[in-house]
């Protein structure tokens, strides 16, 4: 571990500020929510840690699990009590990742994530050839005929509730007369949470490749769907590549563009209730609360806030490699079931998302729960192409 990370791991004394939201009126951190344990806290966390590098704790399959546990949040590196070290956090628990990926010793879900990483370029384990058999009428990305490229990633390629986002946007791209393309050939996993689970190397592989992809055909300008991927391209790449694209969430492409679907909108009288769930990368890391807001008071609905937001939003528990390993999702109690009880609780007909990992984990969760009123989820281009 770094000497500056090992200079702080001492100095957290699990004061607990770090697992709670802005006002303290519920648990913030998924993990802890979901565990109940103080180990899955982050201040626990850092304890734990500290105990393991010093030889007090071995490396066993329930270490492994709370480390890999962390759905990276980014709820504690905003409220630790701490400004001198909040912000190393998250590398503190991204190396001792790194140092357990050394010693072999990870959960059988990471192992398979990152062997399927490693074998097929995508998460899901299927050949990266079929990534887009959905998209088969949607143009290769050409320089000379395209404004953007499309990056989809691989929640949106791969799983069938989020693929259905991919097809919306595609549909609403067009509809708004945007030049777009596909890199059919070139476009494999950004390698974010390689890099979130611990297998530096690995991200590095598949992301420089992807970067290399993406530069031989020429392209300047790319739109993301997940915003796991925007954050990427933008905090983390240039970090380790020499990168300078322009990048933009689809939020930001749909609001530069509202006006094209502007004559469209149906408005049949009856008021939809709805409140948006902000997604983690958007929202806590990029610090982007208002795009979504704007398009949202731009369409005929009546728009509420969840009791946590912005900066308070509750993860839905899948960032961090746990969409592919489920760790935060093994108890009955999990963020993402939490957060449509109180959607439920404010009266909203549907819960705006725009994150595929969130639509997917709250689908799950709408189907596990018997909610009256019954709450919907819905990603936000999906809601346009319904409305307009
Ligand atoms: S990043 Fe989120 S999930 Fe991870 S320890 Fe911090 S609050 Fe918990
Ligand atoms: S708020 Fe900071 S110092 Fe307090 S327990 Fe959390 S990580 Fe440790």
């Amino acid at each position: 571990m770094d000497k500056e990370l090992l200079s702080i791991i001492h100095r957290c004394f699990r004061c607990g500020y770090c697992k709670f939201p802005s006002d303290y009126m519920d648990f913030n951190c998924p993990s802890y929510f979901s565990y109940r344990f103080e180990t899955y806290s982050p201040g626990g966390r850092m304890w734990l840690i500290r105990e393991w590098l010093n030889g007090d704790l071995d490396s066993s399959l329930r270490f492994q699990e709370i480390l890999y546990s962390c759905a990276t949040c980014a709820n504690c590196i905003n409220y630790c009590a701490f400004p001198e070290f909040r912000d190393l956090l998250l590398d503190v628990f991204r190396q001792a990742k790194e140092k357990l990926i050394d010693e072999g010793k990870v959960p059988p879900g990471v192992r398979d994530y990152l062997t399927n990483l490693y074998k097929f370029k995508n998460g899901f384990g299927i050949s990266n050839k079929k990534r887009f058999q959905w998209a088969e009428d949607v143009e290769e990305y050409d320089i000379n005929k395209h404004e953007y490229l499309l990056y989809v990633g691989d929640e949106c390629c791969f799983d069938p509730v989020a693929n259905e986002m991919a097809v919306s946007t595609i549909e609403l791209l067009r509809r708004m007369n945007i030049s777009f393309g596909l890199l059919k050939q070139g476009e494999t996993s950004d390698g974010l949470e390689a890099y979130n689970l611990g297998e530096t190397e690995l991200f590095k592989q598949i992301a420089g490749k992807l970067v290399k992809n993406i530069k031989d055909s020429k392209v300047q300008k790319i739109i993301f769907i997940s915003p796991h991927s925007y954050y990427c391209f933008k905090n983390l790449y240039p970090q380790f590549f020499d990168v300078n694209f322009e990048l933009y969430h689809i939020t930001h492409i749909i609001l530069e563009n509202l006006s094209e679907i502007q004559k469209d909108i149906k408005y049949n009288g009856k008021s939809i209730k709805i409140t948006y769930h902000d997604p983690c990368y958007l929202g806590r890391y990029l610090k982007d609360f208002s795009t979504v807001r704007k398009i949202l008071n731009f369409l005929p609905v009546e728009f509420v806030e969840l009791p946590r937001n912005k900066m308070d939003s509750l993860c839905c528990g899948g960032g961090g490699g746990n969409f592919y390993t489920s760790l935060t999702q093994k108890n009955s109690e999990t963020t993402a079931k939490q957060r449509l009880v109180e959607a439920a609780k404010i009266g909203v007909d549907r819960v705006v998302v725009s994150c595929p990992i969130c639509l997917v984990f709250f689908k799950d969760a709408e189907k596990t729960l018997s909610l009256s009123p019954k709450v919907n989820v819905v990603d936000v281009v999906q809601f346009i192409t319904e409305i307009a």
